[in-house]
């Protein structure tokens, strides 16, 4: 039976839930929005799966970026995708949507992400609409070293020069390091999915460094909640109500 169900995994159409183990028909968990059906368990998810998940069908319409400066990946020798910007609408209501992809490179901001999110600022201010930012990601790219690290300058600046943009992040797991110190924690209002683990260093590493067993809801969505870190924990078969609740009142 085990052999069975390797074969049904290893061509997609099982998949494992990595909370509750549970195996799940992947048609049914695409139904489900990618929420394990038995756990509540959220999956992480593509910019692709997300944006048609949230926005209005065929609403999406990307956004190239004002300075051009979108510049290929010299590894990989294709345009970094860790985030997909553009002028959507969800229920009917204009704004604009960025979705960072955590399956690219850890979802790390380089130069190139960091100019998108600049981009998307600018055009949400120049179209005065609302910003919708789904932040996923183990954060600054340190392959780029000291410009990996300045993006974070970057987008702060970009954003004290911006604030007259509503603007919504939305952390999904995970959402780590420098992305987290930085443009997604300057929102107006910030969302978070279940379960995500929100924060700056990880926890493996604190424990490491202040050799202290720290508890496990530590950087969990729902504790940073009673904290005050956050505004509200949405699951995701509510996030677009939720949004769209917010953006009318934009
Ligand atoms: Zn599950």
């Amino acid at each position: 039976m085990s052999e069975v169900l390797d074969i049904a995994m290893k061509n997609g159409r099982w998949t494992e839930c990595p909370s509750c183990k549970e195996v799940i028909i992947t048609q049914k968990l695409k139904e489900n929005l990618w929420v394990c059906p038995n756990c509540g368990f959220h999956f992480r998810i593509s910019n692709d799966r997300r944006i048609g998940i949230t926005c209005d069908s065929d609403s999406f319409r990307p956004l190239s970026p004002s300075s051009g400066s979108l510049v290929p990946d010299k590894e990989q020798g294709k345009l970094d995708n860790v985030l997909k910007g553009g002028l959507a609408s969800i229920e009917g209501l204009p704004c604009i949507v960025g979705v960072m992809d955590f399956s690219y490179k850890g979802g790390t901001m380089g130069v190139n992400t960091a100019e998108m999110i600049i981009s998307l600022m600018k055009n949400a201010q120049g179209l005065e609409k609302p910003l919708v930012l789904f932040c996923s990601s183990g954060g600054v790219r340190v392959q780029e070293g000291i410009w990996g690290l300045m993006q974070m300058l970057r987008t702060v600046h970009a954003r004290r020069f911006i604030e007259d943009i509503p603007m919504i992040t939305v952390f999904t797991d995970p959402c780590l390091g420098g992305v987290t110190a930085s443009f997604a924690s300057l929102a107006d209002i910030m969302i978070a999915e279940p379960g995500a683990r929100i924060g700056f260093a990880g926890s493996r590493v604190i424990e490491s460094t202040i050799n202290y067993k720290i508890p496990p809801d530590f950087q969990n969505a729902e504790k940073l909640v009673s904290r005050g870190f956050l505004d509200m924990v949405v699951h995701r078969h509510n996030m677009r109500g939720t949004l769209a609740y917010i953006l009318r009142w934009f």
